[in-house]
């Protein structure tokens, strides 16, 4: 089944086993090795399978806190930790229908940024966000507010994967049409 193979294939060893946001997908993988993440772009992930909501956004640090290098002042460092509880506040960046029910069950926030690194470069660097919701009525999750353009001004574009049971589809947020639609 073809559903199955891209949850496991995909989603699921991001959020589960490998640790490692950054296997997304091939071609995602192959995005990176060029180095060539496009500033003011993000990509969200999303599947819900069962009872479960799975958020992965993945975005270029400039996005999120302006600059990309290992922070070099302490204006950097708190930035850097402001961004990453922002990010952890699950319910301030996605809204979700209230019928649904849905209680946030894992969050996790990476980014080289957060790591001391003893010879940092000047390369590209990202933040990986991924969430798990639980939703007690999952079929009134007819939508997603993304609210991630109100919290980091310099996102402008968020290119959606939506995996659920009627299929995959490719979706494009901006911060004017942020409102990712899941059930017409
Ligand atoms: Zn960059």
């Amino acid at each position: 089944m073809k559903y199955k193979y891209l949850m496991t294939g995909f989603i699921m060893p991001v959020l589960f086993a490998s640790g490692n946001p950054v296997a997304v997908s091939a071609e995602h993988q192959q995005h990176r090795d060029h180095g060539a993440h496009e500033h003011g772009t993000a990509s969200l992930n999303i599947a819900i399978e069962n009872s479960s909501l799975y958020i992965e956004l993945e975005s270029p640090a400039m996005n999120i806190v302006g600059f990309e290098h290992q922070p070099t002042n302490d204006k950097q460092t708190r930035a850097v930790k402001q961004a990453t509880n922002l990010l952890k506040k699950a319910t301030q960046q996605f809204g979700l229908p209230v019928a649904a029910q849905c209680t946030v069950s894992n969050i996790q926030v990476k980014s080289p940024l957060l790591i001391k690194q003893e010879n940092p470069t000047d390369e590209h660097s990202e933040f990986h966000a991924s969430y798990i919701f639980n939703c007690k009525n999952i079929s009134a999750l007819i939508n997603i507010n993304v609210m991630l353009f109100k919290t980091f001004k310099r996102m402008s574009e968020i290119d959606v994967q939506l995996i659920s049971s009627t299929g995959q589809t490719i979706k494009e947020l901006t911060a004017g049409h942020s409102m990712l639609v899941i059930k017409p």
